[in-house]
């Protein structure tokens, strides 16, 4: 949507907002900066990057407040849940809603009129457009542009094409456990350095986050970043195990999209403005949390 306001072929926008975790894979960052240097640059388009801070840091750090992501949990009686995602509201709808506050001249708590809003462009393709949700805010108006060209996942990733952008990276946490097997297998293939960095997370918040933990506030069971909660360095990424697919198999209409989605990911994953319309349930109430 950027490229295609600034080549005119939709209006020209205010701004681009970007809400960045801290922990981006470099590709993305790198990709960011030449979104930027090449196309909002050149057609005067700020892109403001806003932060809520380093979710990676955050959940190792005893003294700060976590945002949970959603974890896989095995409790100790072998039952499976998950930890409840808060992490999308913290790190990337917050920071957003902050600066529109600010570009709009009301910054938080002032009341905002009724008639001042921002028209906030969401980049939903045809082939989701069940994701294409209003705003929950007044101040907000979502429009989706790619939905009202009648474009599709192909077209986008055509337009791209034409511009030299065929690797345009998936944006998302470098460990958020909504990746499927090609993500792992991805990052593990062709970034050893960022593979060790999600391995150690992923072993570090075994127990839980850090602060739940320093607060006495224990989990019960152990978290993992991998759906089949087994330690990611031993995780069957590289295919769909004998026990998974008969795991899986007890349910056969399902069979089918439960290991697309162990390939490719959770569909929805966490953009921001199109919240998956399930959300994982809560395996004991918050991460980290024993009661
Ligand atoms: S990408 Fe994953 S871990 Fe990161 S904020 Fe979104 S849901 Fe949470």
């Amino acid at each position: 949507m950027l490229a295609l306001s600034a080549e005119g072929i939709l209006p020209k926008i205010d701004y681009a907002i970007f809400a960045d975790t801290g922990w981006e894979p470099k590709a993305v960052y790198s990709h960011l900066d030449r979104l930027e240097r090449e196309i909002a640059k050149p057609a005067r388009i700020p892109i403001l990057r806003v932060t809520s801070g380093n979710i990676r840091n955050d959940a190792l750090d005893p003294d700060r407040r976590f945002a949970s992501m959603p974890l896989y949990i095995l409790n100790k009686d072998g039952k499976e849940g998950m930890t409840r995602r808060q992490c999308t509201g913290e790190y990337k709808i917050k920071p957003i809603k902050k600066k529109v506050r600010e570009l709009l001249g009301y910054p938080h708590p002032a009341r905002i009129p009724r008639d001042v809003f921002v028209e906030q462009w969401v980049g939903i393709s045809t082939d989701e457009f069940h994701r294409a949700k209003d705003a929950d805010v007044r101040y907000m108006r979502n429009r989706h542009p790619l939905i009202d060209m009648g474009w599709s996942r192909s077209d986008c990733i055509r337009y791209l094409s034409s511009l030299g952008l065929a690797d345009t990276p998936k944006s998302s946490c470098l460990g958020c456990p909504f990746h499927g097997n090609q993500q792992w297998r991805n990052i593990r293939d062709t970034s050893p350095e960022e593979w060790l960095d999600v391995v150690a997370f992923d072993a570090a918040i075994r127990q839980g986050n850090a602060r739940a933990n320093a607060s006495g506030n224990r989990l019960l069971g152990q978290a993992y970043l991998h759906r089949s909660r087994v330690p990611l360095d031993e995780a069957p990424i590289d295919h769909v195990t004998a026990a998974e697919w008969a795991a899986r198999q007890q349910n056969l209409d399902n069979r089918a999209s439960v290991v697309e989605e162990l390939e490719t990911g959770v569909v929805d994953g966490c953009s921001p403005w199109a919240c998956r319309g399930a959300e994982p349930e809560s395996a004991q109430g918050d991460f980290g949390l024993a009661s």
